[in-house]
């Protein structure tokens, strides 16, 4: 088998050859038909996150080994299976759940896998699929992508289920009836656009300092686009949602999107923050009563928000986002055109054409 690799924080993928790992037990080899290159695989590249003040927190003291294959928004063909897997074919197309934990903790037991406190998370943790073949350790993590294109259904794994749990977290009566401020107008910006439309939510505004991306957002549906960093971007945000966000999903996660995006909160208001650009936040702590504010972080999605995600898309098609495919060889360059800031939507890789 062939992968792409991470060697060295920092420095470019190597091309790597192995012998292609047969199933143990209940694990299942994929031939990877789809790899979605997702904005944390720059993090885990580079080797840190920025914590604000100068300080980092170091990936690799956080278990992270190298060499390490990257990619954990994969589809692939099912090839091969351990004794023990069951309901699985040989020739089935799956996507796979990459957020695994260790499976036996009360975490993971009611379905938090992407909480456990021992991830096994699959291209951060173990290899993932910037590779012509991945193992996944468990049939329960595969699920069927019906009649969407590897390439369509790939960033599901990362970008949807992300963007899907942060949705999650608004309440049904916000979402219906209330403008959602999501900032950033990525990957997972267009994502959270298409995703909101599908549950039948009341309009995005969205929030990004790069004209192009504004441009992409109206284009995929959003009602409002603000330029963040116009100096009355909070102003902005308060006018457009007639007097403040009930509910803000930040999915940058730098110093000054999360302080706009608690600027622009109305009285009882929630910021969810899902991305991981780093920074800081200073907040008089009288706020959070007088303002009766609620902070909450999203960290990707569960098992259960995987099968409601899928089912939704079964039933009203996949998200609408622009997908880019590029051959695996592109990893190095996909990953730096993203890093500049590059795309608009999704790159994925596709090992096997
Ligand atoms: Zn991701
Ligand atoms: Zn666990």
């Amino acid at each position: 088998m062939l992968s792409y690799d991470v060697c060295e924080c920092g420095a470019p993928l190597r091309r790597m050859e192995r012998p292609t790992p047969t199933p143990k037990g209940t694990e299942v080899l994929l031939k990877i038909k789809a790899a979605g290159v997702c904005h944390s695989d720059i993090h885990i590249w580079d080797g840190y996150y920025e914590l604000g003040g100068g300080k980092r927190l170091q990936l690799l003291e956080r278990g992270i080994k190298l060499p390490l294959t990257m990619g954990h928004e994969n589809v692939g063909e099912v090839v091969a299976v351990g004794p023990d897997a069951r309901d699985v074919q040989v020739g089935a197309v799956r996507l796979a759940h990459p957020w695994i934990g260790c499976g036996e903790c009360a975490v993971c037991r009611r379905g938090e896998e992407n909480l456990c406190l021992t991830p096994r998370n699959l291209g951060v943790f173990a290899n993932g699929g910037y590779a012509t073949h991945m193992m996944v350790p468990h049939p329960r993590y595969l699920f069927d992508i019906g009649s969407l294109s590897p390439a369509e259904a790939a960033p599901l794994a990362c970008s949807g289920i992300t963007t899907f749990s942060a949705l999650r977290k608004i309440d049904d009566a916000v979402l219906k009836n209330q403008p959602v401020v999501v900032i950033g107008a990525g990957g997972l910006g267009l994502m959270a656009i298409a995703l909101h439309k599908k549950m039948d939510g009341k309009g995005v505004i969205s929030v990004d300092i790069d004209p192009v991306k504004r441009e992409a957002a109206t284009k995929a549906g959003a009602v409002a686009a603000i330029d963040g960093s116009a100096a009355d971007a909070a102003r902005q945000i308060v006018d457009a949602t007639k007097g403040g966000a009930w509910a803000v999903i930040d999915l940058v996660g730098s110093s000054a999107t999360a302080k706009l995006g608690l600027d622009a909160l109305i009285k009882g208001g929630k910021l969810i923050i899902v991305g991981l650009f780093g920074g800081e936040v200073t907040v008089p702590t009288p706020f959070f009563p007088m303002r009766a504010m609620t902070v909450q972080g999203s960290y990707v999605g569960s098992l259960p928000e995987m099968r409601d995600l899928l089912a939704l898309v079964r039933e009203k098609g996949a998200p609408p986002i622009p997908v880019r495919t590029r051959p695996l060889e592109d990893a190095n360059d996909a990953l730096n055109d993203l890093k500049a800031g590059k795309i608009v939507g999704r790159v994925v890789l596709t090992p096997a054409a």
